[in-house]
């Protein structure tokens, strides 16, 4: 990987220059962080498997018509994608009352909500990712009135595919976050799903126990992170051709 010319290190995540101009290589690492990067740790494999889930549910959802920077898969952590300018707001779409909705508004942990509830957070580390409003996004010129518009409905779009796969094989989708980004063709401008869905954006929680299978199991201490994260892949059918070794990502570590 040293290779390869980096051109941003996120916090899971590191982006190479890709093979072709409008391209770039997505390098999913085992970091994870929590309550705005205060609390830091590895999961042992994540990479590998959300490399491996976030390649299916992007594919699912090209397949119903919803737009990604998903090109393919590389290796066990790297995926092809197109280059594209990501909108600086995360997406949150919630169906059921969890994490910090619980708080600000003094719900019932679990709770489904009136109907789907979106939210939007600006993109901001030294600001602590700020909620704002539509108004916000439009005022300050971050995505256009059209752009939110079709935002919204890939949000909706996604949200209901996804929970439907999802619950399909027993699993609750409490709620996600997703970032879209400006994708340039030729004279053509378009919104694409961007990033990443997998259990560290997303609340998966069993229908039947409801035990938690996603990044809340870092961020409460429950135990057993790597294999929640392995559970939403097996149950997905998509479990990595991988090794132990290869799980234990051991380049990683640093
Ligand atoms: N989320 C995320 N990245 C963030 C903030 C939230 O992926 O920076 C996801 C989180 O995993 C959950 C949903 O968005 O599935 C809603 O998160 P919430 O606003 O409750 O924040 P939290 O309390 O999890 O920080």
């Amino acid at each position: 990987m040293s290779r390869r010319r980096q051109l941003y290190e996120g916090k899971a995540k590191v982006l190479f220059e890709g093979p072709e101009p409008g391209t770039l290589i997505q390098y999913f690492k085992d970091d994870a962080t929590a309550f705005n990067n205060r609390k830091h740790g590895i999961i042992t494999g994540k990479g590998v498997l959300n490399n491996r889930i976030s390649e299916y549910l992007m594919m699912r959802l090209t397949e119903i018509g919803v737009p990604t920077h998903f090109v393919r898969r590389l290796n066990m952590r790297e995926q092809l994608i197109r280059e594209v300018e990501i909108i600086p707001i995360e997406v949150i779409v919630r169906n059921f009352a969890a994490g910090s909705i619980v708080k600000r508004l003094g719900l019932r942990e679990g709770d489904r909500l009136p109907r789907t509830i979106l939210e939007y957070s600006f993109k901001s580390d030294e600001l602590g990712d700020p909620m704002v409003s539509e108004e916000h996004v439009t005022a300050f010129g971050w995505a256009s009135v059209q752009e939110m518009d079709d935002i919204i409905s890939y949000a909706l779009r996604i949200n209901d595919f996804l929970s439907g796969l999802l619950l399909g094989v027993g699993l609750r989708l409490v709620d996600f976050k997703v970032e879209f980004g400006r994708l340039w063709e030729e004279e053509d401008v378009r919104i694409v799903l961007a990033d990443e869905i997998s259990p560290d954006s997303c609340r998966l929680w069993d229908t039947a126990t409801g035990e938690r299978l996603d990044k809340d199991r870092f961020r409460q201490d429950l135990g057993k992170v790597e294999e929640g994260y392995q559970e939403v892949a097996r149950r997905l059918g998509i479990l990595p051709e991988a090794t132990p070794r290869d799980l234990a990502g051991s380049e990683t570590l640093q």
